[in-house]
């Protein structure tokens, strides 16, 4: 069936829009397009100029960065080859928490900016902040590299997503409207997958017949599992996958490329920085983003030889408001040699190692998404971390690191009468307040862990 309103959108309705709201997302989606054939000599005087800018910035406005460069006698005019970023520290989740106000440009007050919190796949609540054009221009980041699935602007598509706070809040008639007419998109949500919930994304994807899927990669292998078992003849045919926020194992990725005949593009951001990488069609490697951001490989603050593993520290070139210099994910990833065979010069890393995002479940048999749970503990003040572990179907063991100057313990309520309200009346929920949460086995520190198969 044509769809005789993608061309319409993509060639006025959707340019208009943004135009009217003075939104500079396609002029900035035109000049990054153009950064995908740079030579590398280019790309890394780009990226160099960029980095000088943003570490001139920080130093200019930002109290904390000021600070930590004085104390190494550092200057941003000493910035004159990208790896000279090494001399500065390495930026924690416990700084963030620990700074905040002095992270924060003195250019904007908390009101002009945008706050978000990350629980990421940590179990560290991070309350961070953005400011509006970093917001809006990293969309473009988004688009571009969304286009590489076969999706383009004015065709639809479908978000199998958890992260969205605002799933299920009640939305306003104009934000139904951009998403709709403007973006296209449609939102399943990912928190609670039933067998009933699942048909009912059968029923609503082959009537929406999205170009595009992008989803976390557990809600899109549950999914897959389920369409192939129930529903082999379905009709929902996109033109590509997007999986992301989740490790896509290579079972999960061959289970979804063979309920939806296509290919499954694997992709690595995070909230607080946006886009990291992303694969295109022949994945042979994720393409960094790297006219956005800066990435490094370290293991104890130093950088490893390519392809060797390590944490992934990322600079973030646009977030002026609250500058991201050299910040560490909690993720371990590594760099690819070599560039693609796409013809994308953009430099390639490899799949992120350490990332996980369990599924708990409930009693009545109905998968939750563990970052149902990390959500939970979004915007509290009082919880540095904390850890959600189901033992069995019925008992739940909550591990709480208070920051030191909390007092209020109300917010637990919540936390219990919502863990209550997904896995069923049972669930019996223990809580320890402890002063230290060490990391898994593998050396990662997991936010939800479900000991429960399913
Ligand atoms: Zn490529």
């Amino acid at each position: 069936m044509l769809d005789w309103y993608a061309p319409f959108n993509k060639h006025f309705i959707f340019p208009f829009y943004y135009w009217r709201n003075g939104d500079k997302r396609l002029a900035r989606l035109a000049e990054i397009e153009a950064s995908l054939t740079l030579s590398e000599e280019n790309l890394n005087a780009l990226q160099l100029k960029k980095m000088q800018t943003i570490v001139r910035y920080a130093y200019a406005h930002s109290v904390y960065y000021k600070k930590i460069m004085n104390d190494r006698h550092f200057h941003p005019n000493d910035l004159q080859k990208l790896s000279d970023i090494e001399a500065l520290p390495v930026l924690t989740k416990t700084l963030i928490q620990n700074n905040l106000n002095d992270l924060i440009s003195d250019e904007y007050t908390k009101d002009q900016l945008v706050q978000d919190a990350s629980g990421g796949s940590t179990g560290e609540p991070t309350i961070y902040y953005k400011d509006w054009d970093h917001h809006n221009l990293r969309r473009a980041d988004q688009i571009r590299h969304d286009r590489w699935s076969g999706w383009d602007i004015g065709k639809r598509s479908a978000l199998i997503w958890g992260a969205q706070r605002d799933l299920k809040a009640v939305r306003s008639i104009r934000e139904h409207i951009i998403s709709r007419y403007i973006e296209r998109r449609w939102e399943l949500d990912a928190f609670e997958m039933t067998h009933e919930k699942m048909n009912g994304y059968t029923r609503q994807l082959e009537k929406i017949k999205p170009s595009m899927i992008l989803g976390y990669a557990n809600a899109l292998t549950v999914y897959a599992q389920h369409l192939l078992d129930n529903s082999p003849n379905h009709t929902i045919r996109p033109e590509g996958i997007i999986s992301s926020a989740e490790t896509l194992t290579s079972t999960g990725r061959a289970i979804i490329e063979s309920a939806f005949h296509c290919k499954v593009l694997n992709r690595y951001g995070s909230r607080e920085v946006g886009l990291i990488a992303s694969e295109c069609k022949t994945q042979e490697g994720l393409h960094i983003n790297a006219d956005n951001v800066y990435v490094e490989i370290l293991k104890e603050e130093k950088p490893v030889p390519d392809g060797n593993s390590g944490d992934i520290v990322v600079t973030d070139f646009w977030n002026f408001g609250m500058p991201f210099i050299r910040y560490k994910l909690e993720d371990v990833g590594h760099m690819k040699l070599g560039l693609c065979s796409c013809g994308r010069s953009l430099p390639l890393m490899g799949a992120v190692e350490g990332r996980t995002g369990d599924f708990f479940i409930a009693k009545n048999g109905s998968m939750v998404h563990g970052e149902y749970f990390t959500h939970l503990f979004y915007g509290i003040p009082e919880v540095q971390k904390f850890q959600m572990i189901q033992e069995t179907i019925t008992d739940v063991h909550l591990k709480i690191v208070e920051t030191p100057d909390a007092k209020n313990r109300s917010y637990l309520d919540a936390v219990k009468s919502k863990t209550i309200e997904m896995l069923g009346e049972q669930t019996l929920l223990t809580t320890q307040f402890v002063k230290h949460i060490p990391p898994t086995a593998s050396g990662k520190s997991l936010f939800t862990i479900s000991k429960v198969k399913r």
